[in-house]
């Protein structure tokens, strides 16, 4: 059973197992999450993330897919990266963002991961609503068959912690 915990504030200050980084697919970097990971998790992230560019993920980390590097010296002994959907009014990529979800589970269960921290991936400079994005991650998590034990969701602002209550219920 997991147990879905709600937290606003800055997801590289938690003390998880595992932080999901709402990555890129260069996997080199970017604004949000992931600048705010690198940043403070320091440049060995940076390096693994090369690594897997140059054997195997040379065009890059596909969206809806994820993969583990270290956590560097953030308070984690994983960081799982993963590639959301840009939002798109005419296309539905719903699918896509839930694999985000489930398959950085599958990777934290696959590493034994018991406590993940998500951000509201996809929401932020990939433009997904913040309800439907909340949605989708509730839901996800809930229909996950995984060991993690907890899930937290770390909300930067009050808006979208308030998003994210109402789906938790
Ligand atoms: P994406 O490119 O997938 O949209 P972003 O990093 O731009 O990713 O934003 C995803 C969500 O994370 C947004 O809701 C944004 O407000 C939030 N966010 C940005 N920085 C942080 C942080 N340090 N900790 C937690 N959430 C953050």
């Amino acid at each position: 059973m997991t147990t879905i915990r709600l937290v606003q504030g800055d997801i590289t200050r938690e003390s998880v197992d595992a932080i999901v980084n709402a990555a890129n697919s260069s996997l080199l970097g970017g604004g949000g999450v992931d600048g705010a990971i690198h940043r403070r998790g320091g440049s060995a992230i940076l390096s693994e993330c090369r690594e897997l560019r140059a054997s195997r993920y040379g065009k890059g980390l596909p969206t809806g897919q994820a993969v583990a590097t270290t956590a560097g010296d953030l308070d984690a002994r994983w960081v799982i990266h993963t590639v959301g959907p840009v939002w798109s009014a005419s296309e539905d990529r719903s699918d896509l963002l839930a694999s985000c979800y489930r398959e950085s589970l599958r990777i934290a269960d696959e590493l034994g991961a018991r406590s993940v921290a998500f951000p509201a991936i996809s929401t932020g400079i990939y433009g997904w609503p913040m309800d439907d994005g909340a949605r989708i991650a509730v839901a996800t998590v809930r229909a996950a068959r995984t060991s993690v034990e907890e899930v937290r969701f770390v909300l930067f602002d009050q808006r979208a912690y308030e998003v994210f209550e109402e789906q938790v219920g």
